[in-house]
């Protein structure tokens, strides 16, 4: 491993879950974390099961009797120590993201300022969950509405962005006064660990956060215990949508409040009157951010037939250059894959693709070069809606072009998918700017612009892309339940 992937505290890199304030080795069955890039194992951390997860509820449910009545103004001063201990530590946790993920290194760096601006604005947020004074219908009455923590929730996180999904689950479950018991994903459940390490350093009081690791494979034994039990209020998960569709059903007995941040697949649409070097660029951000590893990547690119030719040849130019690599090596602009599971994905998407008439404008075949898992950032020209690269995410670093002749063609074809996260498009013609963001069916729009995530803007889909918002006022929302308190006789 490259000595710019080392870290100078070591002990943030954990191999145990924590419980109750202790960190426990659990089961003696381990799961093998390794570095996409070279395959080579890292450190090894429980593959935990029913009785890890039962204690982490066991203490997640202990806690949130004391956490709830911690006055929001101490809540938010241990989650601002929390933000700026990770951002004191943003080299390691930078490194670490990209050991496990693949990410070069200035994403993995770039990822934990990211993460730590939900805990800064969830943490400013804490103080200012304000109920209502309703204004009585009759004499005599008071009528309030006041925000409650919704109980214990069970948040379950996906490896594309590993301290970022985490951020904006934990941060807001904790200033709302809820207690969290947490499964991070498999690939990637180190950077986790060293965020729960800050946060027991930044004064969270012990059994407020627990956190389990699992195998894909151990998985369901860990997170079903969360689902049968009525003492989980909520469940937050962000990852593909069928594990959201059985956790949607398997929570239902208990009645769930539920947030899910499902697949999506993105349309980028860029008109005839489109500022088409902003286009590239907006394409280059939102596409091949991540290796193209990122739930609003564009996965389906529409491009007017007069500047099909044009914007074809600028973008293929961009991606050409990009440079693959590493994230121990600092010019690397595209990391490995997360997995095999992954690049036979991509490679399956572009030899379908391939074979119903499309063209590989530039890359289109993985570069074994480098090691086992990486793939050329790929144009395709000619895409279209037959192929699995328009229906299915492909989640790597292939841009399908489409073309198209006319506005509501396009608009038609951007929602014929069960998916509605994000949607792009790029125009200068500010009546069309109106009319399409109103008609595209996804929950985030971007308007010539291809970078849309914030701390303060909720982030979530529509349709199979799922419901709940992350971020923002309403992501705190959605940790909170109203209570309607009436007070009579007064008079
Ligand atoms: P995944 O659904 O396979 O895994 C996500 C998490 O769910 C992991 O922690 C995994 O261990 C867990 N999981 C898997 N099977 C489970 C089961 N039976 N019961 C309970 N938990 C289970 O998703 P993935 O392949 O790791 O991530 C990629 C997907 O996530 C893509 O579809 C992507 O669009 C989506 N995603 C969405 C967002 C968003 O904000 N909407 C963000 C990132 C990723």
């Amino acid at each position: 491993m490259s000595a710019s992937l080392t870290l100078t505290r070591a002990d943030l890199i954990r191999s145990a879950n924590f419980i109750a304030g202790l960190w426990s080795e659990g089961t003696s069955t381990r799961l093998d974390v390794t570095n996409p890039a070279t395959g080579a194992v890292i450190t090894s951390v429980p593959d935990s099961g029913a009785v890890e997860a039962r204690a982490a509820l066991d203490a997640a449910h202990a806690a949130f009797a004391t956490w709830r009545k911690v006055p929001a103004k101490q809540r938010a001063a241990i989650i601002k120590r929390w933000n700026d201990l990770v951002l004191a530590h943003q080299d390691d946790l930078g490194a670490l993201i990209s050991m496990e993920q693949g990410k070069p290194l200035a994403e993995g760096k770039g990822e934990v300022t990211y993460a730590a601006s939900y805990i800064e604005w969830f943490g400013e947020e804490a103080t200012r969950m304000n109920g209502e004074v309703i204004p009585a219908p009759v004499s005599g009455r008071r009528m309030l509405a006041l925000k409650e923590p919704v109980g214990v929730v069970a948040a379950i996180t996906p490896w594309n962005f590993p301290a970022a999904m985490i951020a904006r689950k934990i941060a807001p479950a904790l200033a709302a006064g809820c207690t969290v018991v947490c499964k991070p994903a498999e690939d990637t459940p180190l950077t986790s660990l060293a965020l729960v390490q800050l946060a027991h350093e930044a004064g969270v009081p012990a059994g407020v956060l627990n956190i389990v690791t699992a195998s894909r494979q151990n998985t369901p034994a860990v997170v079903d215990v969360w689902l049968d039990d009525g003492r989980v209020r909520k469940i937050t998960f962000t990852g593909s949508t069928p594990v959201g569709k059985h956790l949607a059903r398997r929570s239902a007995d208990t009645l769930k409040k539920l947030s899910l941040e499902l697949g999506g697949n993105a349309p980028f649409i860029v008109f005839d009157d489109a500022d088409l070097d902003a286009a590239v660029d907006g394409l280059m951000a939102a596409k091949f951010r991540n290796g193209g590893q990122t739930c609003v990547c564009p996965n389906r690119v529409f491009v007017h037939r007069s500047v099909f030719d044009a914007f074809a040849a600028k973008l293929a130019g961009k991606v050409a250059a990009l440079k693959v690599g590493p994230a121990s090596d600092p010019a690397s602009q595209i990391g490995p894959m997360i997995n095999d599971r992954a690049v036979e994905k991509i490679e399956r998407h572009v030899q379908d693709a391939v074979a119903k008439g499309a063209k590989v404008l530039t890359g289109g075949q993985r570069l074994t070069h480098l090691g086992p898992n990486y793939y050329a950032p790929t144009v395709l020209g000619g895409a279209d809606a037959r192929m699995a690269c328009a229906c299915e995410e492909t989640f790597g670093p292939v841009a399908p072009l489409t073309v198209f002749d006319d506005e509501a063609e396009v608009i038609a074809q951007a929602n014929d998918t069960p998916f509605g996260l994000a949607g792009y498009f790029y125009s200068q013609n500010v009546r069309r700017i109106w009319r399409v963001a109103d008609a595209l069916e996804t929950g985030i729009v971007g308007i010539n612009e291809g970078a849309l995530a914030a701390e303060a803007a909720p982030f979530g889909g529509v349709k199979e892309s799922g419901y709940g918002r992350e971020g923002s006022t309403h992501g705190l929302d959605d940790y909170l339940h109203t209570k309607y308190v009436c007070q009579g006789q007064l008079d």
